[in-house]
């Protein structure tokens, strides 16, 4: 059995350590006054300075649009957008989405029967907006949540379907950072992203991948630049 006999060294050790590395206090920093007195001072001069905290709940801040609160689906004309592809329930980290597909005639063809998010599992990822093939589920700029149970917390399409309108600026955020692609690669208008059939006829495919379409396309632009 190994000895048990240098455990009161580490204790020891460290003890002289500190010690020797401590510095020495002068007369005035023995006293605490002058160090009272200067954060008195800053104190003071920071109550000039502009007020950055607001009073919460009664004011509300308003998020920025690349804010991420809590997920909605998108209400267009009176529907969801969402064609209940599964997608972002596959995305989902914590599986907190959960759907039912049904079938319907207009040209969208499918739509969710139920469409709930378990905001107590929600991590706000984003990642459901990410894959959304339909820009169907945003994010929204709600971050003032609360319920009083767990039943309560399951939001279904009643709470969950916001209109277009109302997420305009997180819809246009994602317009100019996320569809770049828009009216520059693909040959099919940006309404068709949602709810239409694709102009699948037309030969938009040309075997490249999209970066070296942008790099054929920036090529273009410079050539064309240079001879006018
Ligand atoms: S934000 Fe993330 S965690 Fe929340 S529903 Fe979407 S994918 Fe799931
Ligand atoms: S919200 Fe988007 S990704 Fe999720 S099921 Fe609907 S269409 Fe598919």
């Amino acid at each position: 059995m190994a000895q048990l006999d240098n455990l009161e060294k580490p204790r020891n050790n460290s003890i002289k350590k500190d010690a020797a590395s401590e510095r020495k206090l002068n007369f005035l920093e023995k006293l605490y006054f002058p160090e009272i007195l200067k954060a008195l001072a800053y104190t003071f001069k920071q109550m000039f300075k502009p007020r950055v905290t607001m009073e919460y709940p009664e004011e509300k801040w308003d998020p920025p649009a690349i804010f991420r609160g809590r997920p909605v689906l998108v209400e267009d004309n009176g529907q969801e957008r969402c064609v209940a592809c599964g997608l972002c329930a596959r995305a989902c980290p914590p599986l907190a989405i959960s759907m039912q597909a049904s079938e319907t005639e207009d040209p969208k063809e499918r739509y969710p029967t139920f469409f709930e998010i378990n905001m107590l599992r929600c991590i706000y990822c984003g990642l459901c907006e990410e894959v959304c093939p339909e820009e169907a589920i945003v994010m929204s700029k709600d971050y003032d949540i609360t319920f009083k149970s767990r039943e309560e917390a399951i939001y279904d399409k009643s709470k969950l379907m916001i209109p277009k309108e109302e997420l305009k600026e997180r819809l246009d955020y994602l317009k100019e950072y996320r569809n770049r692609q828009f009216g520059q690669f693909w040959n099919f208008p940006e309404e068709n992203n949602i709810h239409a059939v694709r102009p699948r006829d037309e030969n938009w495919d040309t075997g490249l991948s999209l970066v070296d379409m942008l790099e054929e396309k920036n090529a273009e632009d410079t050539k064309s630049k240079s001879t006018n």
